[in-house]
Formats: C-alpha cells, sequence, structure tokens
C-alpha cells in the first residue's frame, strides 16, 4: 500500500514539475513514506531520517519530509526526535505535497516544519495516477482506511475510517494501465472483501467485490487480476467461486489467519474462529483445488501459551501453506491493546516465529517441487535480480519464476518450463518456440 501511495505521490510532483532522480545525493527533496504496523519499521524510518539530517551542511537546500503512517501516529512529536524535518505529512493529505513542497521552497528557510495531519472527505480518491510508461505489473488501491479493531493493530488510527472509491474510477484506472502495456493489477485495500458493502448493492448472489472484480476482468489487455487482503470474515462463496469462474483471477490469495488458537483470534478481536478458517480453505479447495493459499501471523501475542501456539502450528499443518508472513508481536502505542501488555518473552517470540517458518517451508518447497518439469506460465515483470540475462516474473500462483531470456520478453506471458525449485523461487527454461 505505501508502495503504491509512493508511486502515486511521485507522478503528481511529475506533473508540478519535479523529477525523480536515482541518486539520492543529486535530490533537493528526500520523502520518507513510513509503515507504522511495527516497531521495527519505525526505528528504521526514524534512523533514515536521523541520517540525512545530520548530513545536510554537505546539502544546505534538502528538504527532507515524513510522510505516511508513522507521520499520521506520531505528528508533531516527531520533530522532537528529528528537528530540522521540513515535512511531516499524514495518510490523508499526501496528494497535497506539491504545493506544500512549492511553499517550502518559496518561503526561505524560516526552519519551521510544515505539518498536515487532517483527515480529508475523498482522499481515497487521490491515489490514482501512475508514473508514465510501460509496467507489467501495477497496484490499484480500491479503497482506503479500516472500521475494524484488531487489538495489535495501528492501521484504523493511521489509515482512519473505511472509504471505497467508486467502481467506475477504478475500472478506469484499469482500463488505462491496460492501455499502457499494464497486464496484470493487483487490487488494494486493508479489507477488500468488504469494498462497496455501504454503496453498493448484491446483485445475483454477487458481493460489490466480486462485481468489482469481474467489472475489472471484462478489461481487454488486463490478462491476470490478483488482490490483497481478503478478511475471513467476509469470504464467501461468491468470492471462492470467483476463482473459478473468472480466468483472469488468479489462483492464489493471501488471507490473513493471525492465529491458530480460538481463544488468541478472541483476545485480538478478530471475528472467526480456527474452524471457520478452515472451512473457507476448504470452500476455496472446492471451487479451485491447486489454489495457493498464503497467510499473515502474529506470534507472541500477549497472553499466548505454548498450548495456543500448538494450535497455530497445527493450522499451519493442517493448511499447508505456500506462503505464510509469520510476524513477531508488537506492541504499537495508539493501537487498541495497551502498549504494557507484551508478555511473551522475545526469545519464546523467536522460537514461535522459526516453528512457524519451518513448517511453511516444508510445505511451500513441497509445493515448488511438485512444479519441476511442468510448463507454466509466466508474466515477465523485468531482469532478474541475480545473474545477467536472466529474468523474472511470477507464475499464477504467484511463485517466483526466474530463467533465461531477452529483456524484449519483458511484459509478455511466455511457457517456462520448471526445472528445480527452492522455497522461495522456481528456475526454468523458456519454451520455444513462443506462442503467436
Ligand atoms: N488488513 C490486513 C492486515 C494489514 S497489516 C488484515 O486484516 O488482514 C499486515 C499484517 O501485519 C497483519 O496481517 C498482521 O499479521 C501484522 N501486524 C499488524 N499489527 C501488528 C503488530 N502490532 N505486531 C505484529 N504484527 C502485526
Ligand atoms: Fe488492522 Fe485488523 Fe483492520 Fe487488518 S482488519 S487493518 S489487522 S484493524
Amino acid at each position: 500500500m505505501n508502495e503504491r501511495d509512493s508511486e502515486a505521490l511521485a507522478a503528481l510532483l511529475a506533473l508540478s514539475g519535479y523529477e525523480v532522480v536515482e541518486d539520492e545525493a543529486a535530490a533537493d527533496v528526500i520523502l520518507l513514506n513510513t509503515c507504522a504496523v511495527r516497531e521495527a519499521a519505525e526505528v528504521k524510518a526514524i534512523g533514515k531520517a536521523r541520517h540525512l539530517l545530520e548530513h545536510r551542511e554537505e546539502t544546505p537546500q534538502l528538504k527532507v519530509g515524513i510522510l505516511g503512517c508513522m507521520a499520521q501516529n506520531r505528528g508533531r512529536g516527531l520533530l522532537k526526535n528529528l528537528p530540522g524535518l521540513d515535512l511531516i505529512v499524514g495518510t490523508q493529505q499526501i496528494h497535497h505535497i506539491p504545493e506544500m513542497l512549492d511553499q517550502l521552497f518559496a518561503q526561505r528557510d524560516t526552519g519551521k516544519a510544515l505539518v498536515e495531519l487532517s483527515s480529508e472527505e475523498g482522499s481515497q480518491n487521490a491515489i490514482s495516477r501512475h508514473t508514465p510508461g510501460k509496467k507489467p505489473c501495477a497496484f490499484v488501491s480500491i479503497m482506503q482506511g479500516c472500521n475494524m479493531r484488531c487489538a495489535y493493530c495501528i492501521v484504523p488510527k493511521t489509515r482512519g475510517r473505511e472509504r471505497c472509491r467508486p467502481l467506475a474510477d477504478i475500472v478506469a484506472e484499469c482500463r488505462a494501465l491496460a492501455a499502457s502495456g499494464t497486464r496484470e493489477v493487483t487490487l488494494l485495500g486493508q479489507i477488500v472483501t468488504s469494498y462497496g458493502r455501504r454503496e453498493m448493492p448484491v446483485v445475483g448472489g454477487k458481493s460489490p467485490f466480486v462485481q468489482l472484480l469481474e467489472a475489472v476482468a471484462a478489461i481487454a489487455g488486463i490478462e491476470r487480476i490478483r488482490f490483497t487482503s481478503p478478511h475471513p470474515r467476509g469470504f464467501r462463496r461468491d468470492l471462492a467461486e470467483a476463482f473459478r469462474d473468472i480466468p483472469k483471477l488468479m489462483p492464489a490469495v493471501h488471507l490473513p489467519v493471525q492465529s491458530g488458537s480460538d481463544r488468541i483470534l478472541k483476545a485480538m478481536n478478530r471475528p472467526y474462529t480456527a474452524e471457520k478458517y478452515l472451512e473457507i480453505v476448504a470452500m476455496l479447495r472446492d471451487a479451485v483445488p491447486d489454489i495457493c493459499i498464503s497467510t499473515d501471523a502474529i506470534v507472541g501475542f500477549p497472553g499466548e501459551t505454548e498450548e495456543d501456539f500448538r494450535a497455530t502450528a497445527e493450522l499451519f499443518e493442517a493448511v499447508r501453506f505456500d506462503m505464510a508472513y509469520v510476524f513477531k508481536y508488537s506492541p504499537r502505542p495508539g493501537s487498541p491493546l495497551d502498549a504494557a501488555a507484551d508478555d511473551v518473552p522475545e526469545a519464546v517470540k523467536e522460537t514461535r516465529c522459526n516453528a512457524l517458518l519451518d513448517i511453511m517451508g516444508r510445505h511451500s518447497l513441497a509445493r515448488n517441487q511438485s512444479y519441476v518439469g511442468k510448463v507454466e506460465k509466466v508474466l515477465v515483470e523485468g531482469p532478474a535480480r541475480r545473474g545477467e540475462g536472466r529474468l523474472m516474473g511470477h507464475n499464477p500462483g504467484a511463485r517466483k519464476v526466474v530463467f533465461s531470456g531477452g529483456a524484449d520478453l519483458v511484459g509478455k506471458i511466455v511457457p517456462v518450463r520448471i526445472d528445480s525449485a527452492t522455497v522461495t523461487t522456481l528456475e526454468g527454461s523458456l519454451q520455444l518456440p513462443l506462442p503467436s
């Protein structure tokens, strides 16, 4: 979501005459778009900003700004840690940054920071521009904010109440992306399964979100659709069947579970049980037997006992996730749960985290090895990070695939025979001749 916000801002700044530079040392403005979901992200952002501010004598004209969730949560308080900061901009004001920068450059160094944290009606519609040029895969923000109150989570505080963009605007954005060469869109929201619930009726048993998926699937040129994240509470049969009935909807779903213990789920204020989660998984596999399923889990949530943790480990064994992000609980001042309640020792969190990653790694490797010898359709995204002449893309199941090929293949969907597999990556060879 932050990546998408940053990209939309870069596109807006370009329209106002600013230019993106590759080299930090050449920049007149450096904006850090921050995350506040875990403490580590904040520590990193503050460290980076401090480093920039401390080296400012070399570049006295440099303006440094902090945007996004940490800016929203800490506001002016950031000036205590980071004196000299020029800009602090909350999550609903990012689109005003071009004007704010103009103001900063005009005001001839009064040394006063501009701080803008207010909420703004309709601000969800401002995250809509893309930088020009062809990109095979694009993110599209369909909504902002969240109305849940998960005990550990800072997001409702930093991103505000749930606000959806009109379906027609989202479709228009996807259509324009298709026209400029985008083949895959990932629809983004904190709980995409809630999309349009207040604004749109259910039609023929289909929720507004499924209606949106169908509308995006009707766009010529868009070949692949993904989304993140759905919530177990709103995951109904119509969405499971959409994976079967909409060929462009790729067979991979990221469905955060957080915990396999009903007691902990309740304490987290997550309104479902492990059994309900398993029912959704069964429903998905009933619709698409080999669908790839990934998740988020938190270990060391306050009060998590060995037994609670075992329930999560058992759920991991039962589901056989293809991929999982496992997080150690990080107390968030400003979240519903009192920060003082962090009572699971760090070493225990570490052990539990590694245990879940081990289970996941086993299942992920087994799935990846099952592709060896098969030909997978890969959307080529660009050069692989390592290796000359190597390309990188993803198969329908969202596994990363690396293979050799020419740069002219970027943006195409090509057949690749999978030769070997690790936990995270499939290696393969391009199957020639390419279909016309
Ligand atoms: N809206 C999504 C989650 C967004 S936050 C959902 O409800 O599924 C992304 C992930 O960060 C969460 O799924 C959760 O696993 C993790 N997370 C959020 N707050 C956290 C905290 N305080 N400590 C550790 N992990 C956290
Ligand atoms: Fe946070 Fe829960 Fe909302 Fe997800 S659903 S953003 S975890 S409050």
